[in-house]
């Protein structure tokens, strides 16, 4: 049967085709893509077999290939093709065998929930505690144990490449230590993906039951349920019954509960009734740590003024902190070099490296956001407040306030005297703009990088 992902698949095949052995090809023909929400893709292949074999030698190629169509996967999950697996049982098998082959089926049509396999590196061992992070930390830590009875629901939310998955995935490791079974860890993505699945196949009825039967239910990325009314709905009610059985539940996002527009009011007050906690850009020190863990971790042995100059860069994700010193770390083994220097990182991660703003006086800022919006300086300090002054003149304030250290007061100065107050609801009302005026988020992004090239 075709899916959405015929296409790219078939590009993918043919791509592993060009790099391997005829043999070893064949192991791969009927592969197929069961679903991509990254960083996981799932693909399904025909027999045990054929999985180790691609665990033990194929794994970086077909990481490469899949990334040239969907850029973001970083993992491979492999399941064995149930539907071959019994219909070759069934070939082989006569009387008894073929009645449990049929068995097995039933099964496996009745138990679909599963929980995504976990990244055996997510534990909270290998997890740097940091100012940043700590509250989450020890949130996540507190719900390992005692289910549902310290903090229900936990909801975790951060910027993205800070840890969310790393805490969802180490609690889930942490509760099979501690001898709990049902755990389930999905990505709402993927509940939806299995949602719309039962409803096309009229299986809503063993959906529901098996989501309401978990112990412990963990949902990575709550917030691609915006706008998807009747899956809020699903678990809206999911939620109730595990709630109400004090089952244990744990959420993360990427943006606090009131941010969840589009996510209905009953599901935001039932995310809020727990602890909430959030995770922040780590600062030097805690980069720092992040780089040496993984340096020892990994046996690169990169000397400390190198991790230090990485530390240094203003990485306010950590997957790109940790992509750069894998990047200088395999360059530096590629060209047998040994000893890696500073100038060797900086030169490996010339195109990598976040930009740090170049340090602005508010004038300076002042000037380009008017040559922007065509109007005279003189006209950012005027009481005037029709629309076409006073929107570059909050502009301006927002700029200054994000790219320099100038405190309220001051940047009143700057524009005829205004009260902090005036400053603080100006900043606030383009921060809050820009996130749905797609207008105005493009122009203060041009406007940014008319000041980096100044
Ligand atoms: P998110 O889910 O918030 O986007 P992830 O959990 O995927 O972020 O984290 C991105 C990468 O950074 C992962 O490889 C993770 O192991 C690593 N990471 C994040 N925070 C830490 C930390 N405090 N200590 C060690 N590794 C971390
Ligand atoms: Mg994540």
């Amino acid at each position: 049967m075709k899916n959405d992902y015929s296409e790219k698949l078939e590009i993918i095949l043919n791509d592993l085709k060009k790099e391997l052995t005829p043999t070893t090809f064949l192991l791969l023909k009927k592969t197929k893509i069961v679903s991509v929400s990254p960083p996981i893709i799932e693909i399904s292949v025909i027999s045990e077999f054929v999985k180790v074999k691609i665990r033990e030698a194929l794994i970086p190629l077909l990481l490469l290939v899949v990334r040239k169509q969907f850029p973001l996967v970083e993992s491979i999950v492999i399941h064995v093709d149930q539907e071959k697996r019994v219909v070759l049982n069934e070939k082989e098998s006569s009387g008894e065998s073929k009645h449990q082959s049929i068995q097995q089926n039933i099964f496996l049509k009745k138990k679909k929930i599963d929980s995504l396999p976990l990244n055996p590196r997510y534990t909270f061992a290998n997890f740097i505690v940091g100012g940043n992070n700590q509250l989450a930390y020890a949130g996540c830590k507190s719900i390992t144990s005692d289910l549902g009875k310290i903090y229900n629901p936990l909801f975790i939310y951060g910027g993205v490449g800070l840890g969310k998955t790393h805490l969802l995935q180490a609690i889930a490791h942490e509760c099979h230590k501690n001898g709990y079974k049902n755990i389930i860890y999905t990505t709402s993505e993927r509940f939806t993906n299995q949602l719309i699945h039962a409803i096309q196949t009229k299986n809503v009825e063993e959906f529901r039951d098996s989501y309401r039967e978990v112990d412990y239910l963990i949902i990575d990325d709550i917030q691609f349920l915006i706008g998807k009314e009747k899956t809020q709905e699903e678990l809206f009610h999911t939620f109730n019954t595990l709630y109400d059985q004090k089952k244990q539940i744990a959420i993360s996002s990427d943006r606090p509960q009131n941010e969840l527009k589009g996510i209905q009011e009953r599901l935001i007050s039932r995310f809020s009734m727990g602890l909430t906690v959030d995770i922040y850009p780590p600062d030097y020190e805690t980069r720092f740590a992040i780089l040496r863990n993984k340096d020892t971790a990994e046996q690169y042995n990169l000397p400390d003024e190198v991790l230090d100059f990485i530390a240094s860069q203003k990485f306010s994700n950590i997957r790109q902190l940790e992509g750069s010193l894998i990047r200088v770390a395999s360059y530096a083994s590629m060209q047998g070099i040994n000893d890696v220097t500073i100038e060797f990182a900086k030169e490996t991660l010339k195109n990598f490296l976040p930009i740090t703003y170049k340090k602005f006086t508010p004038d300076e800022i002042k000037t380009i956001v008017c040559e922007f919006y065509h109007i005279k300086p003189q006209m950012m300090e005027s009481k005037k407040r029709s629309k076409d002054i006073s929107m570059p003149r909050q502009v301006a304030i927002y700029l200054i306030r994000e790219m320099t250290d100038y405190s309220l007061p001051v940047i009143g100065r700057y524009f005829g005297g205004r009260d902090h107050s005036t400053i603080i609801h100006s900043y606030e009302k383009i921060k809050n703009e820009i996130k749905t005026n797609l207008i105005l988020k493009s122009d203060v992004e041009n406007i940014t990088k008319k000041l980096q090239y100044t």
